[in-house]
């Protein structure tokens, strides 16, 4: 399926690793221009070298930097000032008790999950609305619609975003630009081997592949999900066809939430 998006321009946030890094190999295959944000150089460009390789016509561009500071946002900003399309992504925030978070903590998640999402639509917005052809899709979480009890931070900051966004989604798409939440359930990257996998596969006394083996079993397509799911998904999102979706958030998760709708 061709989405119509050969010669494009993307920002892909945060996509040396994970699901940042499926999106950048799913546009890229499509013929997008991909520009990659990263703070460690080194997977940065072992992800751009990849995809190089497997997308040959493409121009592959990688901006090492914190993409919640204003400064790696300039960068990225910087190296494709008129993008086409813009993939939201960061770390996520760490797991804890609420009892113990700061109000340092909280400005941390706010900033990295909420604030810098919101700060490059700001940058990018109005150029694609000018342009007639903008799509943004924000990789948030499943938490946003089931909280998960240890990512407060996570589920509060998410949920910002999400109301936020809700809101603008409805006046960008007059002009052809659409803004979406993309919401991972449980995908197999570094994030879901982590700490939060760490302590909890320690508790159980079994390894991490253990634990995961243990959730893809529980979860109803008896298994985690595999990143490349998840970047296809985000290119159709982006396609030129995708025009009349705007302001959803999608699940992806194998059918773990239980509602109706
Ligand atoms: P991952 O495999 O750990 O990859 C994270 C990527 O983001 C890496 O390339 C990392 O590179 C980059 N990154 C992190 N912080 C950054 C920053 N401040 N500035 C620039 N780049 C940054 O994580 P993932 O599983 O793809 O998760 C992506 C997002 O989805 C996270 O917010 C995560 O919480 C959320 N999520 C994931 C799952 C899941 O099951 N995987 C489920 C729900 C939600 P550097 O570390 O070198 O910067």
């Amino acid at each position: 399926m061709d989405l119509g998006i050969k010669g494009r321009r993307a920002i892909v946030c945060a996509s040396s690793k994970g699901l940042g890094r499926a999106c950048a190999m799913a546009l890229a295959a499509e013929g997008v221009h991909v520009t990659l944000t990263a703070r460690g150089a080194e997977a940065l460009a072992k992800t751009a070298a990849e995809i190089r390789k497997l997308s040959p016509d493409v121009t592959v561009t990688e901006v090492p930097g914190d993409i919640t500071t204003p400064a790696g946002r300039a960068a990225a900003l910087k190296a494709c000032p008129d993008p086409d399309i813009l993939i939201n992504n960061a770390g996520g925030p760490p797991p804890g008790d609420f009892r113990n978070w700061t109000r340092d903590d909280w400005i941390k998640a706010i900033d990295a999950n909420m604030l810098t999402p919101i700060e490059l639509i700001k940058a990018t917005v109005d150029g694609m609305m000018a342009r007639k052809f903008g799509r943004i899709v924000n990789i948030t979480s499943a938490a946003v619609k089931a909280p998960i009890e240890v990512l407060g931070l996570s589920n509060g900051a998410r949920s910002g975003l999400t109301g936020f966004v809700a809101g603008i989604a409805r006046k960008t798409v007059i002009n052809n630009v659409t803004i979406n939440g993309l919401l991972p359930g449980p995908f197999d990257t570094d994030r879901l081997r982590g700490p939060v996998a760490e302590a909890e596969a320690a508790r159980k006394g079994i390894t991490v592949d253990q634990l995961i083996a243990e959730r893809g079993k529980s979860n109803p397509a008896g298994r985690v999900g595999d990143p490349e799911e998840f970047g296809l998904a985000c290119a159709f999102l982006c396609g030129a066809k995708s025009g009349f979706i705007t302001g959803q958030n999608i699940l992806l998760d194998g059918g773990a939430y239980p509602g109706t709708m």
